[in-house]
């Protein structure tokens, strides 16, 4: 096997199996080989965690990715031909011969720019600042000591936008500094960073995670995290009655799981938590998962509750899928496996959230921000039907 390839199955599966670095199919790598004329690159849709020699990644060629975004007539389409010339193209670099139509990550281009290992994640811990009105400020400030400041990549839509944002602020770097960075924070989106070797790349991830930690203050999540029966016999009853709701104001027939988390339960139990919950998604992939707002309830046991249901329906035009139950936790719509996934992205965002309010207050995306990425998950799912 090729060295590089090793080495990116090799980088993938340690972050991967973290997870408090990687959620779901979240994050992705990339390794380049010696002479730098291709790169190994993770595959869209699978877990970094799982990626193996046979499945998980493709190699594409780093000279096509950059004619790509160097394409003035690219930047010159509207906005959905353009995504989808772009995938389309993407898919053409690939130089593997490999019998799979699994397309190499839309974030492609980012990782062509960069040193040989590339590592990107939406680690919260990162994204506590990337998604806060003062978070660029606070990071200039943890990395103050570097010689190669952390480089910033204000918000710039998936795809084209943000490969040709981060190429040009990459050069400009580059000139400014004789180097390109190691680390990248990208605006309501996450970390990248850039090493000549795995193992710098990897003690690289550490280093920024354990810096930005240090700037967060912990919440206090109480003596113990066990549920007594009197709890059990409350969380039961709650799921029921908000099923119900679901099923007289949306007519639908839906199972209701509670999501147990101490942090989740502590946030719903601060008087910010109504606050949190009302500032829009903060991420594209957040979008991807949670496909409608959370639902504050002050009160799920509530004789309202069907009012307040039918209410979040009509305001949102999509039936809600996620409650936060004041002093409680988060209840979630779908079977247990789905409540597990689910979960686990909410209760991110909301660490997330928290900690933002407490920098400056939560920089979540824009309406036109939203609609970018409402239509463009549209479009990259007629390309996944079209490549089949
Ligand atoms: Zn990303």
């Amino acid at each position: 096997m090729d060295e590089a390839l090793s080495q990116l199955i090799r980088i993938s599966n340690t972050v991967g199996r973290d997870n408090s670095l990687v959620q779901g199919v979240g994050g992705n790598t990339s390794v380049k080989t010696d002479d730098g004329r291709h790169m190994y690159i993770k595959a869209s849709g699978t877990a970094l965690a799982e990626m193996d020699k046979g499945r998980g990644w493709r190699r594409i060629s780093v000279e096509a990715v950059q004619s790509v975004f160097r394409d003035k007539s690219l930047g010159r389409m509207d906005v959905n031909s353009r995504e989808l010339e772009m995938a389309a193209r993407l898919q053409m670099t690939c130089d593997d011969n490999m019998k799979s139509d699994s397309r190499p990550s839309v974030e492609s281009p980012l990782h062509v720019i960069l040193d040989k290992c590339v590592i990107h994640l939406h680690a919260l811990a990162v994204l506590s600042y990337a998604s806060a009105k003062n978070g660029k400020a606070r990071i200039f400030e943890l990395f103050s000591d570097e010689k190669y400041p952390p480089l910033w990549v204000p918000y710039a839509d998936p795809g084209f936008s943000l490969g040709r944002k981060a190429f040009n602020l990459v050069s400009k770097y580059q000139k400014q500094y004789g180097r390109k960075p190691s680390i990248m924070i990208l605006e309501k989106h996450g970390l990248l960073v850039a090493e000549n070797s795995p193992d710098k790349a990897l003690r690289l991830v550490r280093k920024v995670i354990r810096r930005c930690k240090s700037g967060l203050t912990q919440l206090k999540t109480g003596a113990s995290a066990k549920i007594n029966k009197q709890d059990i016999a409350r969380i039961e009853n709650i799921e029921k009655k908000i099923a119900k709701a679901l099923l007289v104001a949306g007519g639908k027939k839906l199972s209701v799981n509670y999501f147990a988390s101490k942090i989740v339960s502590a946030i719903s139990d601060t008087p910010n938590a109504r606050l949190l919950v009302k500032a829009p998604p903060l991420t594209p992939d957040e979008m991807g998962f949670v496909t409608s707002p959370i639902m504050w309830l002050e009160n799920a046991e509530s004789k309202n509750l069907e009012n307040q249901i039918s209410l979040s329906i009509r305001k949102n035009q999509k039936q809600p899928t996620t409650f936060l139950v004041s002093g409680v936790g988060l209840f979630v719509v779908g079977n247990k496996k789905m409540t597990q996934m689910i979960g686990d992205i909410v209760a991110g965002s909301l660490f997330i959230r928290r900690n933002a309010q407490g920098m400056g207050g939560i920089n979540g995306l824009n309406k036109r921000q939203r609609d970018f990425i409402d239509n463009w998950e549209a479009e990259k799912f007629r390309v996944e039907l079209a490549g089949k």
